[in-house]
């Protein structure tokens, strides 16, 4: 019912979605009970290990780094073996099946761990046990799961854990069904050094018709401009290179503040900020993405050259039945705007294949769409029906085996272009980020502004240093390079 009352409010209907802020005692009251469960910890015998088990989006890595930064505060340190640990807290994601499958495979796995250590506590949070009749199957199929809590519940965290541990308690399902909530000043373990995801908005109130999103995350909710700038300016002053602003469509971040700011304005001011610095940010949904937002992109020098603009399907009718609000025709026109400004923009986007009824002409245009446009890299998903959406109840005449056809077509033609893509960039010298150390000894990893995955020798004490480097070879999605100047290496 909450939600026909939302997308009634999204037509222009006057009921509002009900977002409330937490409290500052509220807040406090959690600082409390974590100041008790440290104190509990720290009499134990050895400090108690957790592992947090992370599926899906950054959103759900950023949650992550939340979850654990609770829990650091509470007295644990952290594994990734899960047999040693006392506390597994898996996040997880309902996007599409796989996600919850696999997620549930490895919940079913633990039963083996428990049995070894039955004093180890199950937690199971995130998108997938919003859902009603997820939290229903892991009541009746595994017992042995202690707490497990919906994404309404998240700053709940240390009073539910809390709860948890208190002896003969029983398990908890708790997971409100609310339009959200706005909280600030929950502890963070950040997972890099590097880069640092900073969500700007939760929420979203799209109602793509195949998605779950709206009904796991709640209502779209911006984060004050003023909380989003101190972080950001934090970060950099911590020696963060990259900022990664997160939100499900962050063109339209401020639309719920009184203030008028929006997010082309956010990315000036964090551009503005002192140092040498990435500015990278998603999700862009299409039908938001103004020339506002590419003419902000073109003037701000550490705004990435890069944009993910999901476009789900060339064709105008499953768009249409997709409630996307845009056309292929509209697409195109955003794309030519963002690359008659900057001519270099690596653009990426995310494609559904075989929503319910597509036709193989409706599915051929999505394949025109990706020839004409030219993707630098595209993440192709074959649909995957969710529980509560308006599409899965659509009649779907086609079969697995014609739409894994399909998807395997796509994947070909993408694979072509991408490798042509990349093929060009050898040759070019470009500014990259080295983020990390790669899988070989003496290798690293880097990207650049286009966000280009890129390969190069040199030593570990170059991680979170920008430097020139030419490009000397290529693959369908990595590029190698060699350090122009060797300083420091
Ligand atoms: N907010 C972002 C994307 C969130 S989900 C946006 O609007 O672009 C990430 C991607 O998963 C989507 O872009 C879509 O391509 C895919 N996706 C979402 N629901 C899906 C479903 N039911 N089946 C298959 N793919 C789906
Ligand atoms: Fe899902 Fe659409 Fe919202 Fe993206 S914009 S999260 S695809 S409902």
């Amino acid at each position: 019912m909450l939600y026909f009352i939302a997308i009634k409010a999204e037509k222009g209907n006057p009921v509002l979605p009900q977002i409330r802020n937490v409290t500052e005692e509220e807040l406090a009251a959690q600082r409390a009970v974590m100041a008790r469960v440290a104190e509990e910890n720290a009499a134990r015998s050895a400090q108690p290990l957790a592992w947090v088990d992370t599926y899906g989006c950054q959103q759900n890595e950023s949650d992550s780094e939340k979850l654990r930064g609770m829990l650091r505060e509470m007295g644990y340190a952290f594994t990734e073996q899960e047999a040693e640990a006392d506390l597994i807290v898996v996040n997880t994601c309902a996007v599409r099946g796989h996600a919850e499958l696999r997620a549930l495979g490895n919940v079913g796995a633990l039963s083996h761990t428990k049995r070894a250590k039955p004093e180890q506590k199950i937690v199971l949070c995130g998108c997938m046990v919003q859902q009603e009749h997820m939290r229903e199957k892991i009541k009746n199929s595994f017992p042995y799961v202690d707490l497990v809590f919906g994404t309404n519940e998240l700053w709940r965290f240390p009073e539910l854990l809390e709860r948890m541990l208190a002896p003969h308690r029983g398990r908890i399902f708790e997971a409100r069904q609310i339009d959200g909530e706005r909280f600030e000043g929950l502890p963070v373990e950040r997972a890099g050094s590097v880069r640092a995801w900073l969500p700007i908005m939760s929420g979203c109130n799209n109602f793509c018709s195949y998605c779950v999103v709206p009904y796991v995350r709640g209502r779209e909710r911006s984060r004050r401009p003023e909380d989003i700038l101190a972080e950001a300016r934090q970060l950099i002053g911590d020696g963060y290179k990259e900022i990664f602003l997160l939100g499900q469509n962050v063109n339209s971040y401020g639309r719920d503040l009184d203030g008028g700011e929006d997010f082309a304005w956010l990315l000036k001011e964090i551009n503005a900020m002192e140092g040498e610095f990435f500015i990278r940010f998603m999700t862009s949904h299409p039908k938001d993405a103004t020339e506002r937002l590419f003419d902000t992109m073109a003037a701000c020098e550490k705004v990435e050259r890069h944009i993910h603009l999901p476009f789900q399907s060339g064709n105008d009718r499953v768009l249409r039945a997709m409630n996307r609000g845009y056309t292929g025709e509209i697409y195109r026109k955003k794309v030519a705007y963002a690359r008659s400004l900057m001519p270099d923009v690596a653009l990426t986007s995310d494609v559904i294949v075989g929503f319910p009824g597509e036709t193989d002409g409706e599915f051929e245009d999505t394949v025109r769409l990706v020839e004409d446009l030219r993707f630098d890299m595209l993440f192709t998903f074959l649909y995957s029906p969710r529980v509560g959406t308006p599409a899965a109840s659509l009649p779907d005449p086609f079969t697995k085996e014609e739409k894994q056809k399909r998807f395997d077509r796509l994947l070909q033609v993408q694979n072509r272009i991408s490798l042509e893509l990349q093929a060009a960039h050898v040759g070019n010298v470009y500014r990259i980020l080295i983020d990390g150390e790669g899988d070989r000894p003496g290798q690293l990893t880097a990207r650049s502004s286009h966000n280009r995955l890129i390969h190069l020798e040199g030593s570990p004490a170059l991680v979170g240093t920008f430097r020139d480097a030419a490009i000397t070879g290529s693959n369908s999605y990595s590029l190698s390079a060699e350090l122009r100047d060797k300083e420091g290496d």
